[in-house]
C-alpha cells in the first residue's frame, strides 16, 4: 500500500474558486436514442426547440475562454452529443481558444470508430463511456437495450487503441454493486485512464433505482482507497471519498493500519475478497497486477469550482439540481457564475446546515449538495449519505485525537 502523507491526500485548487471553475459540463442537447434507467436528463429522442444553436454555443466556448488561464476543462455531454451535426464544429471552436475539450457520448450506431477519431482530431482530448456492470444483463438493463455492453467494450477498445484518454463512468446502486471488482478487471484492460464511480441522486429517472446506504457507500469509498494504486479513481457525488483519503493518510502517518478505521462492514470485506479472487485470475491470465501512484482528488464541488450549462443555457450547479441560477442566453457564462448568490453560498462550506457545517472536513468536502437537496430539500444541508460525525459534535471522550484538525 502506498504511504501518502495527509496533506497531499486531495489536491488543493490552485486558483480563486470564486472567480473561476476548474471543470465546465455543458449538456448541448438533450436527446438521445438510449433510455437509461438512472438517466438525470430524461433524455428525448427528439432536441428540444429551444437548445442553445450553434452561434450561442460558441459563443458559451468564447465567454468560458475569457476566464484566461487557467482555463476550465469543458466537458460536452448529453443526451448523446452525437445527436448534434455541429458537434465537430463545436469542439474544433473550443479546442482552437485553447479549451481543454472532452466529449461523453453515448453507445448508439452514431459511435463509429471513424466518428471516435473524426472527435479526437476536433479536438476532444478524452472522452467517456458509462459501463454500469461487468455482465451484459446487468448493463444492457440499465440502458435499455440489449448489445450494448458489448457495443461500449468496442467503443473503449477503439479509444484505448487511438490513445484517446478514457474515462469510465459506473453507477452504483445494489443492483450493480457487487460487480465492482468485476468491472475492474475491464477497467485494466481497457487501460482506463480514469474511473468514476456515481453515487446515485434519487432525481429524473434514478428515482426508480436502488441506492446504497451510507454505511454500504463509506465501505465502496475505502475499497475506492485500496484500489487507488492500481488504477485512477475518483468519484461523481460523493466528495467524502476526500475524508475517507485524508483519515487514512492520517491513520497511516501515525503508523495504524489505515483499513481499521470505524464505519467498515460487511461491503468492504466481501469487495476486499471478490477483488482478491479476481487479481488472481488476472494474474493466472498471465497479466502483471498494475501498480501506480495514487491520484489526489481535487477538492471541487457543486457551484465550487465546478457548474453545469444545461440544453437551453441554463447554469446549475451540478446536472442533479431542479433549481437554475441564471441563463447564459441573458447573463453570461462567467457573470453567473461569479455573482449567482446561490453558487456562492455553495462556495461557503462552513455556512452549511448540520453536521456538514460543523464538520472538521468540510473545506476539502462539503458533502453532496444534490444528495442533501434530493433527500432533505435544504440545498446546504447536511449530506444523508456520509455516516461521519464530526469531531465537533461528539461527546469529548469519542472524538478521536487524530481527526479535530482540517487539513492543510
Ligand atoms: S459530514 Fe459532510 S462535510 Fe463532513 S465528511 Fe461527511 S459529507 Fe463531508
Amino acid at each position: 500500500m502506498t504511504t501518502i502523507a495527509p496533506d497531499k491526500a486531495v489536491r488543493r485548487l490552485k486558483h480563486d474558486i470564486d472567480d473561476r471553475p476548474m471543470i465546465v459540463i455543458w449538456e448541448v442537447t438533450r436527446a438521445c436514442q438510449l433510455a437509461c434507467k438512472h438517466c438525470r436528463a430524461e433524455a428525448q429522442p427528439q432536441a428540444h426547440p429551444e437548445q442553445l444553436t450553434t452561434e450561442q454555443g460558441k459563443a458559451l466556448l468564447d465567454d468560458i475562454a475569457s476566464f484566461g488561464k487557467p482555463l476550465p476543462i469543458v466537458i460536452l455531454t448529453g443526451g448523446d452529443p452525437f445527436e448534434r451535426p455541429d458537434l465537430y464544429e463545436l469542439l474544433s471552436h473550443g479546442a482552437s481558444l485553447g479549451l481543454h475539450m472532452a466529449l461523453s457520448p453515448s453507445v448508439t450506431p452514431k459511435l463509429t470508430q471513424e466518428t471516435v477519431r473524426q472527435m479526437h482530431t476536433a479536438g476532444a482530448n478524452s472522452m467517456s463511456l458509462s459501463l454500469d456492470g461487468a455482465r451484459p444483463e446487468t448493463h444492457d438493463a440499465f440502458r435499455g437495450f440489449s448489445g450494448v455492453f458489448d457495443d461500449t467494450l468496442r467503443a473503449g477498445g477503439w479509444m484505448r487503441d487511438d490513445k484517446v484518454r478514457l474515462q469510465v463512468n459506473s453507477t452504483v446502486t445494489r443492483d450493480t454493486m457487487a460487480e465492482l471488482p468485476d468491472l475492474l478487471r475491464i477497467m485494466f484492460e481497457l487501460d482506463v485512464h480514469l474511473w468514476s464511480l456515481f453515487f446515485l441522486v434519487p432525481t429524473g429517472r434514478g428515482q426508480q433505482l436502488k441506492t446504497l446506504t451510507a454505511g454500504e457507500i463509506e465501505d465502496v469509498l475505502h475499497w475506492m482507497a485500496d484500489i487507488a494504486d492500481m488504477i485512477a479513481v475518483k468519484t461523481t457525488e460523493a466528495p467524502h471519498f476526500r475524508r475517507v483519503l485524508v483519515q487514512r493518510a492520517r491513520a497511516q502517518a501515525e503508523g495504524r493500519d489505515p483499513r481499521d478505521l470505524e464505519n467498515r462492514g460487511e461491503t468492504y470485506d466481501y469487495l476486499t475478497r471478490e477483488t482478491e479472487r479476481m487479481l488472481t485470475e488476472w494474474e493466472a491470465d498471465g497479466h502483471t497486477r498494475p501498480q501506480r501512484k495514487p491520484r489526489p482528488p481535487i477538492d471541487i464541488n457543486s457551484g465550487r469550482g465546478f457548474a453545469f450549462v444545461d440544453h437551453r443555457g441554463n447554469v446549475y450547479p451540478s446536472g442533479f439540481f431542479p433549481q437554475h441560477c441564471g441563463n447564459v442566453k441573458e447573463l453570461g457564462f462567467t457573470a453567473v457564475y461569479r455573482d449567482s448568490e446561490l453558487l456562492r453560498s455553495l462556495r461557503r462550506p462552513d455556512t452549511f446546515h448540520g453536521k456538514c457545517g460543523m464538520c472538521e472536513f468540510n473545506q476539502i468536502c462539503g458533502g453532496s449538495r444534490s444528495h442533501a437537496y434530493a433527500v432533505t430539500g435544504d440545498i446546504l444541508g447536511s449530506d444523508p449519505t456520509c455516516v461521519y460525525i464530526p469531531a465537533a459534535m461528539r461527546e469529548p471522550h469519542d472524538r478521536p485525537g487524530h481527526a479535530v484538525q482540517a487539513p492543510a
